[in-house]
């Protein structure tokens, strides 16, 4: 193929062929161009956050927010973390990047608590890339004490996939931060591998069903049935449900009907920059 370039690799007395297209080519030279940009996003200040609402299912309240990062980029305009958090992980970035993304919202929470009739709790993505550093809970706590915030009033969100690694330093990790107030939820619940074990063995305070689960709701009954037992069995557990990804009447109903705790999702509000969330805020907090 005159299009393809080839290479051999000998690999364990075996040759295998990889065949790069020229597609695939340029998809890799655009992801190392953007791992080099990501460099210097952060000192440059193109990092920006978004945040969506999270109500009280009881009550149609907002009672927080999630905290989700864009990259300003100067040509291609504003990216997406799907596209360049995984790079980061790669790269060791994201540590500083998880660590700004706290200091930052912290910076943003106190402003808007000026303004609401009550705190807002604030759910930081913390990739767990981070919870190999052994030192992590001190730099949380620092930047917490800078910034003069209640860590009960902090959630740290982690995905299950990405904690596999080093489970016994994470494991620890997590109960230093919960001594200190700060909540602890699983992510993307029902995404990844042997979920219920990590449910059941992590020391967690909050679990977040992800949207694929959420999705068929009134579509579906086998999904339905398996929302309405993850809810039941993690309350059982003493753990705090959110739905993800709520677009529709019809899943606001059924998962007020089962007892669902919070959740989030467009149906209430997408996530917008800080100055559109300032009255998402008084909007729904009423
Ligand atoms: P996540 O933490 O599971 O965040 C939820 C994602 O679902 C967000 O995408 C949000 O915009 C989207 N979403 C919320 N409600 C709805 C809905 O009703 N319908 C649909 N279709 N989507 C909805 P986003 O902002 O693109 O973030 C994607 C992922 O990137 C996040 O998934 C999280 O894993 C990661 N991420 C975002 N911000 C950060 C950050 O500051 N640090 C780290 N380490 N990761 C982040
Ligand atoms: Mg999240
Ligand atoms: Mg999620
Ligand atoms: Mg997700």
């Amino acid at each position: 193929n005159a299009d393809s370039s080839m290479y051999m690799a000998k690999e364990g007395g075996r040759n295998k062929v990889f065949i790069y297209s020229n597609e695939m080519q340029e998809k890799r030279v655009a992801t190392m161009e953007l791992a080099n940009q990501l460099h210097n996003a952060l000192n440059k200040g193109e990092f920006v956050l978004h945040y969506q609402p999270i109500m009280d299912l009881k009550n149609e309240v907002i009672t927080g927010l999630e905290a989700l990062i864009r990259w300003q980029h100067p040509q291609k305009g504003l990216i997406s973390p799907v596209e360049f958090i995984p790079i980061a992980e790669n790269t060791g970035l994201i540590h500083q990047i998880n660590l700004w993304v706290l200091k930052t919202a912290c910076l943003q929470k106190k402003q808007w608590d000026a303004n609401s009739p009550y705190p807002l709790k604030l759910s930081i993505n913390f990739s767990c890339k981070s919870f190999e550093y052994p030192d992590l809970a001190d730099e949380i706590q620092k930047i917490l004490d800078q910034t003069q915030t209640n860590p009960a009033e902090i959630q740290l969100e982690i995905t299950e996939t990405t904690f596999l690694k080093n489970i016994e330093l994470g494991t620890e990790i997590i109960k230093k931060l919960r001594e200190k107030g700060i909540s602890i939820a699983l992510d993307d619940f029902g995404t990844g591998y042997s979920s219920l074990t990590y449910l059941i063995n992590l020391p967690i305070d909050v679990v977040k069903l992800d949207r694929d689960f959420i999705k068929y709701i009134g579509e579906r009954t086998e999904n339905e049935i398996i929302v309405k037992a993850v809810v039941q069995l993690a309350q059982a557990l003493g753990i705090k449900v959110v739905a993800e990804g709520i677009e529709s009447k019809e899943q606001l109903y059924f998962l007020k009907s089962i007892g669902c705790d919070e959740c989030q999702g467009y149906y209430f509000s997408k996530p917008y920059p800080p100055y559109v969330i300032e009255e998402q805020i008084k909007i729904l907090s009423s």
